[in-house]
């Protein structure tokens, strides 16, 4: 379809694929002390193509002491901010010079279609790491006017430390980067816990860490499962924050497992994000972005538009759209360049999603398109639309993180009423309005309780913007200036004159 995507075959990247992966840690690569690896399956086909090191509570205590050690050294906190910066620049240039290798591993590994591999591994990752590269030398702190005559008052902002980063399978690279990015900036060093079923691209950047010179020990990357490897690292008592990404089941146990030395925790968790349609809106692109905000990377994005609640006048219109757009989607290998969407990340998944449709189907919703699974190897799944659904169903209430969109109508202008209906969740990470009517827009953007409002199509995601979640989508937020004053300490300096 593109020309200018050429992913790299497969029996290019034998050399990389044949050895089992082996750990990062205080510059090195080692396998993990107990020898362990694990299978890293490519969800398109179900075969195993690759093994990766099975970390455990010493591999990760390991690497959280070389995290300390490149720490308390200065040779990364110390640092002058240019060398940080210059240092990133190089890693992003690194990635770019990558980009198609990259694009293929995470293709090959989590099942998405090249296109949007490539966009993340060639654009979107350098960008969050310049972007951060940028705040390195602007992290300043204040001179608060004080009441008392005669002081000389300053703050300070502080890197907080050894960060563990915890990372999920949707979009492995994309989350890892912008872990590790606001992190470094700030002077902080990492261990990084990639999800067990994408492990290999943060191997990869793991090699480019290397080659671009960072000091041993900034940033370990330790592959394993979340028990033992994640558990052991968000226990550990020399950790100072974990900034997590991924459910929030998960998200609550390390709230409780992060209790022991009170480390910082940023979480960025699930949701299930509103797509509110007016009959004034633009309907062709509302309806091109409702069928996007789903069926994009297998609806497994936190941000999915999974409730699409269209005004009961274009109801039909609007859905019949989105339907139009699932049957006439090319499902299929992430590495087939005519690929729209891929498949699941893991039979598990697609047993949950299966699980999802038919729950909503005993409950009274209707199928209005696809349902099944696609069979055949590999874990696919048909672009879903289900109508007749109301509040108290799971398919409606519960993150399904498939394609699979619950289309309901909503019948009056009440904006206090709409906003209820849009609230109506515990979750609350993002939202799209569509209307020309600027006023209405505005007012209900004010009462909608999420992280991200999106009026017309508006950026989702830049590094430029805060993003994270109200209610039990997380704690706190990524990306601009909050996404690395997170990884900083305020420290007040009081001086008698
Ligand atoms: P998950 O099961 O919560 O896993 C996320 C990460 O945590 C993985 O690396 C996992 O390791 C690890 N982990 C599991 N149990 C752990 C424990 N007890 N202690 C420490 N670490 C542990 O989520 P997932 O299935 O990978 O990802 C899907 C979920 O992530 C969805 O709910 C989605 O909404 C959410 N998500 C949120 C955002 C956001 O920005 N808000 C972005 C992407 C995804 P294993 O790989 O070994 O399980
Ligand atoms: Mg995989």
């Amino acid at each position: 379809m593109n020309a200018q995507l050429s992913p790299v075959p497969q029996d290019a990247l034998s050399s990389f694929l044949a050895p089992a992966q082996q750990l990062l840690i205080d510059g090195q690569w080692v396998a993990a002390l107990s020898g362990e690896t694990f299978d890293v399956i490519n969800p398109a086909t179900g075969e195993v193509f690759a093994r990766a090191a099975a970390a455990d509570a010493a591999d990760i205590d390991l690497a959280v002491q070389a995290a300390r050690r490149a720490l308390e050294s200065g040779a990364w906190a110390r640092m002058p901010a240019a060398g940080r910066r210059n240092l990133m620049w190089k890693l992003a240039e690194a990635i770019e010079a990558h980009a198609d290798e990259i694009a293929t591993l995470e293709s090959l590994d989590n099942g998405m279609p090249f296109a949007m591999a490539r966009g993340i591994a060639g654009m979107g990752a350098p960008e969050t790491l310049r972007y951060y590269a940028g705040w390195a030398g602007k992290i300043n702190g204040e001179t608060p006017t004080v009441s008392a005559p005669d002081h000389h008052v300053y703050t300070l902002r502080e890197p907080i430390g050894v960060v563990g980063a915890i990372t999920p399978w949707n979009v492995p690279f994309a989350m890892e980067v912008q872990k590790i990015a606001p992190a470094i900036a700030a002077g902080c060093t990492v261990v990084l816990k990639p999800a067990e079923l994408t492990p290999l691209t943060a191997v990869r950047l793991g090699q480019l860490i290397q080659e671009v010179g960072f000091p041993p020990g900034v940033i370990n990357i330790v592959t394993g499962f979340g028990d033992p490897a994640g558990k052991a690292l968000v226990a550990h008592p020399d950790v100072d924050k974990i900034s997590f990404t991924g459910s929030t089941l998960v998200g609550k146990s390390i709230l409780a497992a992060a209790a022991g030395n009170l480390k910082r925790v940023s979480l960025e968790l699930g949701g299930k994000s509103p797509v509110i349609v007016f009959p004034d809106a633009d309907l062709e692109r509302a309806t091109q972005a409702a069928a996007e905000g789903i069926f994009r990377n297998a609806g497994q994005i936190c941000v999915a538009g999974s409730r699409l609640y269209v005004h009961k006048d274009v109801f039909d219109r609007v859905v019949d759209g989105v339907v139009d757009r699932a049957s006439k989607l090319k499902v299929g290998v992430g590495l087939a360049l005519d690929t729209q969407m891929g498949p699941l990340i893991s039979q598990k998944q697609l047993d949950r999603v299966s699980g999802y449709i038919s729950s909503g189907s005993h409950e009274g919703a209707q199928v209005v398109i696809g349902g099944e699974r696609i069979e055949g190897q590999g874990y696919f799944m048909q672009p879903t639309v289900l109508a007749q659904t109301n509040r108290s169903m799971r398919v409606v209430r519960e993150e399904i993180f498939g394609p699979v969109v619950c289309a309901m109508p909503i019948d009056d202008a009440d904006l206090e009423r709409i906003a209820r209906i849009a609230n109506d969740t515990d979750y609350g990470l993002s939202s799209s309005i569509w209307t020309r009517d600027i006023s209405v827009a505005h007012k209900l953007a004010r009462r909608i309780k999420a992280g991200t409002v999106r009026i017309n199509g508006g950026i989702g995601l830049d590094s430029a913007l805060p993003f994270g979640g109200y209610k039990q989508s997380g704690w706190g937020r990524e990306n601009g200036r909050e996404g690395i004053e997170a990884y900083t300490e305020t420290k007040t300096v009081s001086v008698a004159l």
